[in-house]
């Protein structure tokens, strides 16, 4: 049986679509090789502009019932010790962020997908099906059993690890432009309330150390760092997450009964290398796309976005009768023209200024939250 669009990936890319897509009419197959809730390794931290398109898709209500722990301010620390503290400006469409374990925040826009319309499958998928150069479905491993399901369209959101792209891309993601990332939550911990800190110092440039509050007393803990970078060092994850949470600063905010737990690492793919999202047949959306911001790591409104513009453009050639690369084209135009220069803008800045930490110290005590470079930090989680 041919289905009319395949998604692969059920994270914040894949659902977005799924949902977008399925609101339109169409018939949409959303493919996860887990079942959900589940678990995403991430900073948790949502920005005000996704929840604006998702609120055009009908998740307004959904979220502002959903109890989900505002982020109201971001303080920045600097090599030295120098901080401030600057509020998010209002999003175009009067949305607060959030931060929220992905745990929960993906089930609410799988459920809303699938209360879209949109069917559901846990599967493996394998590879993409390839017929005379075009994309006509995937082949895919259910309960142990291996079948292929064909789809006039393939929406690949299947992350940084994704089978689809590995199997369409002509070139590989380059280690300069590929971080590496742990994350850890803390409970009975003295957050700073509805306050993202970011900590940048010697030994973690380029790239940061994070503490997200999840909620009154708990947090996202993490840190992230360019993978050139990081195997330069020799670097080990777990023991940088150590020392950053020995530093007398963050040591002293643990109580007695603090816990460290679910402590993992995951990849993260940046936008500053330009990619090929469109196929014959088949589209690449978020971390599938390598979409994730090159200063901030922020991946989820660029795979938001980029779920948009997908859908927008399945739409009108799903009704045109023509899934040709070049009729998907528009697709990659949009990412290009909307995603891409602020993605160029913080690649420049990630590889310029990120690296030296007396300029990252000069600019946050001159200009602070002025500077551009703090300013992306604000607008471009
Ligand atoms: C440590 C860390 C911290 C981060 N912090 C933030 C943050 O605070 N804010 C932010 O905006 N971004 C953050 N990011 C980036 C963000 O997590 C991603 O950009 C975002 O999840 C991208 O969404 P996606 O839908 O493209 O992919 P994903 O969220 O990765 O979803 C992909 C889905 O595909 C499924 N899948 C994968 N392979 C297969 C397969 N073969 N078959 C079937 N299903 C498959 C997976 O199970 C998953 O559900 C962080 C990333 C990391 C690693």
């Amino acid at each position: 049986m041919e289905r009319e669009v395949v998604v692969v990936g059920a994270g914040p890319g894949g659902a977005t679509a799924a949902m977008a897509l399925a609101q339109q009419g169409h018939d949409v197959l959303l493919i996860d090789k887990d079942q959900f809730p589940r678990d995403k390794t991430c900073g948790d931290a949502i920005p005000a502009g996704a929840i604006d398109i998702l609120s055009t898709l009908g998740l307004k209500e959904k979220i502002a019932q959903a109890g989900f722990y505002p982020a109201r301010q971001m303080m920045m620390v600097s090599p030295h010790g120098y901080q401030f503290v600057a509020p998010f400006p209002p999003s175009e469409g009067g949305s607060e962020s959030y931060i929220v374990p992905r745990l929960k925040f993906d089930h609410l826009l799988y459920q809303h997908a699938l209360e879209s319309g949109a069917e559901f499958c846990q599967a493996q998928v394998i590879a993409p099906l390839l017929e005379r150069g075009r994309v006509i479905g995937v082949r895919l491993r259910e309960n142990g059993a291996v079948r292929e399901i064909h789809s006039r369209l393939l929406i690949a959101a299947d992350g940084s690890t994704s089978v689809i792209a590995r199997a369409l891309r002509p070139d590989k993601q380059q280690e300069m432009h590929r971080a590496v990332a742990i994350r850890a939550y803390l409970d009975n911990f003295t957050e700073y309330a509805h306050e993202i800190e970011f900590y940048l110092y010697k030994g973690i440039l380029p790239g940061y150390a994070w503490i997200f509050p999840t909620a009154e007393g708990q947090a996202n803990v993490g840190l992230g760092i360019r993978l050139d970078y990081f195997r330069q060092m020799k670097g080990n994850l777990e023991k940088m997450l150590d020392r950053f949470l020995n530093m007398p600063a963050i040591k002293q905010r643990f109580k007695h009964t603090t816990q460290i737990h679910s402590l993992s690492t995951w990849q993260l793919n940046f936008g500053s290398q330009p990619v090929q999202k469109v196929y014959e047949g088949a589209l690449l959306v978020g971390d599938a796309a390598a979409q994730i911001n090159p200063l901030t790591g922020g991946g989820i409104y660029n795979a938001v976005a980029a779920a948009q513009f997908a859908a927008a453009t399945a739409h009108e050639a799903l009704l045109a009768n023509d899934l040709s690369r070049q009729r998907l084209y528009p697709y990659q135009t949009l990412c290009d023209e909307q995603l891409g220069p602020s993605m160029h803008r913080s690649f420049l800045m990630q590889k310029w200024l990120f690296r030296f930490p007396l300029l990252v110290e000069g600019l946050i005590r001159t200009l602070g939250a002025n500077s551009s470079f703090a300013q992306t930090f604000l607008n471009k989680l």
